[in-house]
């Protein structure tokens, strides 16, 4: 009878996302709990340039958050394969709820249990600006191109450059992000070729460690870094390889012989 009454209280809770861009991150997370900043709308001096940010974050699934400061929050978008700067390649990038611009600075660990629980790496950071036709837009050209579901814009980052697009494809919040040909292009696998946070240097394992995760979180985290570049050179493919099996085949059989 309670919990009912409990479950009908709670499905007349109003949206509180009506009521500010930031209800529905605060609303999501527990700051008791979680190192993730509390969402306060942040107000900065007009022609201030717009920050945007790229966190790889190793949740329930790996994925990138690609934000983009835009009034006082950063809008964002979960692409799962993370971006790429090859125009042939279109990336699935899932809008998800406005996060405010302290995130910016998070690198470290969700506690398991918590909303997007997991490993959260600065992957990219630098400037952005919307683009309106062959000059740079504001943010009333922000606002129609979202409305419209295509933004323009141009990234300045530390593995990131040039011109991107946005556009939506179904429903409210899936969109594509799609590289623009420019001197930026590049068929470089960008994730798996530049790996680490560019605040700290670290892989998501060494974040992961250095926060404290469980086991369970470790373990994820050294799974989204790729393989140690060491274990991978021929070169010393070739070291172990010569000097294991063919000195050990060759002396068994011969004292296997003069014992017999
Ligand atoms: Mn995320």
């Amino acid at each position: 009878m309670a919990s009912r009454v409990r479950r009908e209280l709670k499905s007349e809770l109003p949206d509180l996302s009506r009521y500010g861009r930031l209800a529905e991150y605060n609303r999501k997370r527990h700051f008791g709990v979680t190192p993730e900043p509390a969402g306060r709308e942040a107000a900065r001096p007009a022609g201030h340039p717009r920050e945007f940010v790229i966190q790889k974050h190793r949740a329930s699934r790996l994925h990138y958050d690609f934000r983009l400061e835009h009034r006082g929050v950063m809008l964002s978008w979960a692409v799962p394969k993370g971006p790429s700067p090859n125009p042939a390649v279109k990336r699935l990038a899932m809008q998800v709820e406005p996060h405010p611009l302290d995130y910016n600075q998070f690198e470290g660990v969700i506690p398991e249990g918590e909303y997007g629980g997991g490993t959260v790496m600065i992957w990219d950071h630098g400037v952005w600006a919307p683009v309106a036709g062959d000059k740079l837009g504001d943010d009333a050209d922000v606002d129609r191109q979202l409305a419209k579901g295509e933004l323009k814009l141009v990234l300045l980052g530390k593995k990131l450059a040039g011109s991107w697009t946005l556009v939506r494809t179904g429903g409210e919040r899936q969109w594509l992000l799609i590289k623009h040909k420019d001197e930026h292009v590049s068929t470089e696998d960008v994730a798996l070729a530049k790996p680490r946070s560019i605040v700290s240097g670290r892989t998501m394992v060494a974040i992961a460690r250095a926060a404290g995760a469980s086991e369970r979180q470790i373990a994820q985290a050294a799974g989204a870094d790729p393989p140690e570049p060491e274990r991978t050179t021929p070169e010393l493919a070739k070291a172990t390889a010569v000097t294991r099996p063919p000195t050990r085949s060759r002396s068994r059989p011969a004292r296997r012989a003069a014992g017999s």
